[in-house]
């Protein structure tokens, strides 16, 4: 399956190795085409206008919604647009956290992504709450062995990653959702790395909140989605106030619109809607069992190149169960930036640095990592430059 040539920016250059998906995806052609229509052939604000141009945007971004409903199993009702992961999880702060009583417990974990710890924290101090992180083992797991220790009956939400953006590893959702339902808490889950790699049932997984973004789904940047369970959505008061998200407004108070339009203030981004909506259409077009088995494949090849790399120590799971292709490595005491940038004159695209992800750099004592991330167009060429490059870096840095 060739699907390198569906991507205009590496269908332009074989040289170009492009192994930073984990950070933002590149984005097919038929992305680009839907967005190019809105933008050609039917802009216009949506929710608003009765004109004709006004009536197709609204169309196409309504049916964006259904779209990526359908795609993880979802009801339209239950996907909230917002610009991302990040705004997604601060939404669930503010809407769902603000109704938190002094002393109750949030439970994250050590493994997170910035944007899953820091509006804890925020939320912490404005609420007067208790926040716990789960450690994470050596293998580069959450160690979930230590939920029972730590979820109490104090605990209302426990939010953790599907996959970690640093060490690739999956994380065994359906241990949390026992602990949480033990307990009455809700469940949290940032799914941004999860999203990528293939179709997903979101109702199934039993969580109750389910946060990603487009561009790292081959969708535009500035679009992401908050899933919600529907009576979850529905007790939770707006986070911002504007226009769309009202029912009726006089100035002495307003009434709101029922989800998803009540957590959607303001004129969304409705060409990046139209493009994660076209980005779940291309990916249910996919055969992604083969695409996981060649993704393994891959990942398989760099964690053995990197074994037989002097110095190199690859920070997560080495072998291929519950894993992604994600692959964060330490070379000797080399920055990560100086291995980024040896990496770069062989046309190799890798993240060097903390990841968003500090206490997990403090949890393995590193300042930073370089991360290759494998995607559906990913090929030997890729992890061929990828080992030549680290060999160089190896005897510059090491
Ligand atoms: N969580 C994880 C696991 C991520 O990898 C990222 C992106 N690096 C985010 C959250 C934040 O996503 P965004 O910047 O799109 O909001």
């Amino acid at each position: 399956m060739n699907l390198r040539e569906q991507f205009p920016l590496l269908a332009s250059d074989p040289g170009i190795h492009y192994l930073d998906s984990g950070a933002s995806s590149q984005v097919p052609q038929a992305v680009l085409d839907a967005v190019h229509t809105f933008e050609t052939a039917q802009r216009a604000n949506v929710h608003r206008g009765v004109h004709r141009l006004a009536e197709a945007a609204t169309a196409a971004y309504e049916g964006a919604r259904y779209e990526i409903a359908a795609f993880f199993s979802g009801r339209r009702d239950e996907i909230v647009l917002t610009s991302g992961t990040t705004a997604a999880i601060n939404l669930v702060a503010h809407s769902f956290g603000d109704g938190l009583k002094p002393g109750d417990e949030i439970v994250i974990t050590e493994i997170e992504h910035h944007s899953n710890i820091v509006p804890w924290q925020m939320l912490r101090d404005r609420r007067g709450l208790v926040l716990k992180a789960l450690p994470v083992t050596v293998e580069g797991r959450i160690d979930l062995s230590a939920l029972d220790g730590m979820v109490t009956k104090k605990t209302k939400l426990i939010a953790l990653a599907h996959c970690s953006n640093v060490t690739g590893a999956v994380a065994d959702l359906a241990k949390v959702v026992a602990a949480a339902k033990a307990v009455g808490a809700a469940v949290l889950v940032d799914g941004a790395q999860r999203v990528p790699h293939g179709p997903l049932d979101i109702p199934a997984l039993g969580v109750d909140f389910y946060a990603f973004s487009g561009h790292k789904m081959y969708a535009p940047h500035g679009i992401g989605v908050l899933w919600g369970k529907r009576e979850r959505l529905e007790a939770m008061p707006p986070f911002l106030g504007g226009g769309d998200m009202i029912r009726h407004v006089t100035i002495e108070k307003t009434t709101y619109a029922p989800p998803p339009t009540r957590f959607e203030a303001g004129t969304p981004n409705i060409s990046g809607a139209i493009g994660l909506g076209a980005a779940c259409r291309w990916m249910s077009g996919l055969d992604w069992k083969a695409i996981a088995q060649e993704e393994m494949r891959l990942t398989g090849r760099v964690l053995d190149g990197l074994a037989k790399v002097p110095g190199a120590r690859v920070v997560g799971p080495l072998g291929l169960q519950q894993r992604i292709g994600v692959v964060s490595f330490a070379l000797g005491q080399a920055h990560p930036h100086d291995v980024a940038q040896i990496l770069d004159r062989h046309g190799v695209a890798c993240r060097g640095g903390h990841h968003c992800a500090e206490p997990l750099m403090d949890r393995f004592d590193l300042m930073g990592t370089t991360r290759a991330s494998i995607a559906p167009y990913t090929e030997d060429a890729d992890i061929d430059a990828l080992l030549e490059g680290v060999d160089e870096a190896r005897r510059l840095l090491g």
